[in-house]
């Protein structure tokens, strides 16, 4: 089947119908999952493709460069914009309608009301990007007012992003089930990320040391292990220029004391050239 492209809400509406999407549930399976993007679409958005497609009759992917979750330093205008081969990766993982707005048609020019991304959202990617979680929130929260899908798919990759979108989900009773995908990674180990075509190849060599790190500190036992181990990896880069490496609570994003039992996040975020990368592991203590 071919995909349907709604340009506009308008058109987002008419596609709604015609993939025959009410928003409702029937025969226990969800009727419509979502995958929202940023596009330049990598085999990582493809497993969440295909994630949704498991969960749901129908998959919609949102492809939105959202200006509101970059801040005035960051790479918005040079973020890559890569639609007719994100349209084929779509039409062969059988996505049934791709939603891809103007930023004209997703916000008012005198809108004034966001979702606020509370504590947790000034915390580990919040704290040095002031805003983006709120951004995030806002644009995820629209989408799903817009797409009103069943089901919405998420990467583990934003880790931090996934778990404030649970949190908003939570918070505001929004009827919208969250599910959330594995990291899919080079062979080498690199997290997969539309901002890795930006790296040269002495960029990618020392951008390896971010997953390196993470699976040397996941060998280890207790918290500060777990930190040294991951420390000295990225010590012995001095391309990367770190950002932080921090053991948190995958509910708060705060950091976890030594006494710490259960799951925590080893999460990183660092500079490699001009290009800013994150990446994560999941520990269990
Ligand atoms: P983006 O287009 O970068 O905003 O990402 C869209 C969705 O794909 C988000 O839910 C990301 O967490 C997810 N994603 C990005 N990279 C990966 C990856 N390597 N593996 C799995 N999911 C990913």
């Amino acid at each position: 089947m071919d995909v349907i492209v709604a340009r506009n809400r308008a058109e987002l509406a008419e596609a709604r119908r015609a993939l025959g999407a009410h928003g409702g549930i029937s025969g226990g399976t969800a009727e419509l999952a979502l995958v929202p993007t940023m596009g330049a679409l990598h085999e990582g958005h493809r497993s969440l493709m295909r994630l949704a497609r498991e969960q749901a009759d129908h998959v919609a992917v949102s492809v939105f460069v959202n200006p509101l979750q970059f801040g005035p330093n960051e790479d918005f205008s040079r973020y890559p914009r890569t639609f007719d081969a994100d349209l084929e990766v779509c039409a062969a993982e059988g996505v049934g309608l791709v939603f891809a707005p103007s930023a004209d048609d997703m916000y008012l020019p005198d809108r004034q009301v966001g979702v606020s991304a509370g504590r947790m959202g000034t915390v580990a990617e919040g704290a040095f990007r002031p805003g983006h979680l709120d951004g995030v929130l806002t644009v995820v929260l629209k989408l799903f007012n817009l797409v009103r899908p069943d089901v919405a798919v998420f990467g583990r990759k934003d880790a931090q992003q996934l778990a404030m979108i649970r949190r908003m989900v939570a918070d505001l009773d929004v009827p919208v089930a969250v599910v959330g995908g594995p990291t899919v990674r080079e062979a080498d180990g690199l997290a997969l990320s539309s901002r890795n075509r930006y790296l040269s190849g002495d960029d990618r060599r020392a951008a390896l040391s971010l997953s390196r790190a993470l699976f040397a500190g996941a060998e280890r036992r207790t918290p500060a292990e777990i930190r040294r181990a991951a420390r000295e990896v990225l010590d012995g880069e001095p391309a990367v220029s770190l950002d932080y490496l921090i053991l948190v609570d995958p509910a708060t994003f705060e950091e976890v004391g030594d006494d710490h039992e259960g799951e925590a996040i080893l999460a990183v975020a660092a500079k490699v050239g001009s290009t800013r990368l994150i990446d994560n592991v999941t520990v269990t203590l």
